[in-house]
């Protein structure tokens, strides 16, 4: 197989599934860690490595290394293996997995960027998504009558904090997720409960029209559950790890163990939570984004501006939320194909950055 972001937080746990079936590597992509690169390149012997950038290339201890973008795309689309697994951040990883569709290959995808942005051009048949609520949405879908899809949020960082000091929370604040150890958007992400939003885009992608929600589950024991018609309601509890949704991607028909089944006994109890908009701003907009959800683009291109700004200190933890709400407001034309998808970001991007 391919990996794409080798060296996050999911690459890392791909690669420990893919020692545990003894997948071979292809292709080992990532950005600048070279030096969790080399040893990865030991255990796992790729033929081909691609890094961001040019000047790391001498410290790659690989006879075939290439560096950027464009060489990515054509080795992505050469490579022989059937499976890509994308495992980057943002909008960066959107090519990559367009790419990979296109020269036939399925693709395993945690880069959920990529659906948010894309979703509307994008099969979804080719795409095994490598997330614990998709994947637990997957687990219990059945040939009965669904009346409602619910995935579950931690809260993140700062759910419990008081509302008052949000205003100042800083980047380190952000990172001190209470349940999952991510990379260091996604963990922002969760803090600001866009991540939830865009697992309820990606759902609205990946199962179709429908009616979602989301509520907080603050063990992050149970990932998703489903109200039937008939009033019952399944959930699908797991420990929290992204091992198991990984090795239901690379390999469907699983039956070996891959993580301690939940031991209720020892867990005693949990807390659910309704998701409110004084702490989280962006979920005014559910509704709406559900109902309109290519508008995915620009609260993705939002969000990865202002992100940028708040971990340069230029704007508070707040406005992250604000400065979404109001670019749905200010963009409001959306794409009708691929390239538009690309031309409106790029908008955006410029719009904002000012
Ligand atoms: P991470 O920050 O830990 O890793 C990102 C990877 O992308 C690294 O290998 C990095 O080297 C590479 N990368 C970053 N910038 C690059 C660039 N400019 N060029 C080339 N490579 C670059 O992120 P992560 O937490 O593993 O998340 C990856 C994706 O999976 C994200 O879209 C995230 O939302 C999604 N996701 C993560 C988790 C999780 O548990 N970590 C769960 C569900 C979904
Ligand atoms: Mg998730």
């Amino acid at each position: 197989m391919v990996v794409l972001g080798s060296t996050g937080s999911i690459g890392i746990n791909t690669l420990e599934i893919a020692k545990k079936f003894n997948i071979a590597v292809e292709v080992l992509a990532c950005g600048s860690n070279i030096k969790l690169l080399n040893e990865q390149i030991q255990t796992h012997k790729p033929k081909v490595v691609v890094i961001a950038n040019k000047e790391d290339m001498k410290d790659v201890n690989h006879n075939n290394v290439y560096a950027g973008q464009e060489n990515l795309l054509s080795i992505i689309a050469d490579a022989k293996s059937s499976l890509v697994v994308n495992a980057y951040v943002g909008f960066l990883g959107l090519r990559p997995t367009l790419v990979a569709i296109e020269s036939g290959k399925r693709v395993a995808l945690a880069n959920k960027e990529s659906l948010v942005a894309c979703g509307a051009f994008i099969d979804t048949s080719k795409i095994q998504p490598i997330d614990s609520e998709h994947f637990g949405l997957w687990y219990l879908l059945q040939e009965r009558p669904i009346e409602k899809m619910i995935i579950t949020a931690s809260g993140g960082a700062f759910r419990d904090w008081d509302l008052k000091k949000l205003q100042n929370a800083t980047l380190a604040d952000t990172q001190k997720h209470p349940n999952w150890s991510m990379g260091q958007k996604i963990t922002i992400d969760s803090a600001t409960m866009v991540n939830k939003m865009f697992e309820l885009l990606e759902a609205r992608w990946l199962f179709g029209e429908g009616s979602y929600d989301a509520i907080i589950e603050t063990k992050s024991l149970i990932h998703a559950m489903i109200d039937f018609k008939d009033g019952s309601t399944t959930a699908h509890f797991a420990n929290a790890s992204m091992q198991l949704p990984i090795a239901y991607a690379l390999d469907a028909k699983m039956d070996e163990k891959i993580l301690n089944n939940v031991n209720l006994l020892k867990v005693g109890s949990l807390e659910f939570r309704e998701i409110k908009t004084d702490r989280y701003p962006v979920w005014e907009i559910r509704e709406e984004l559900l109902k309109n959800p290519i508008a995915g683009i620009v609260i993705n291109a939002a969000n990865e501006v202002a992100i940028e700004k708040f971990i340069n200190k230029e704007i508070g933890f707040m406005e992250i939320s604000s400065m979404i709400l109001k670019a749905h407001n200010t963009f409001t034309t959306m794409p009708k194909n691929v390239d538009d998808v690309f031309a409106l970001d790029e908008e955006i991007r410029k719009c904002l950055s000012n």
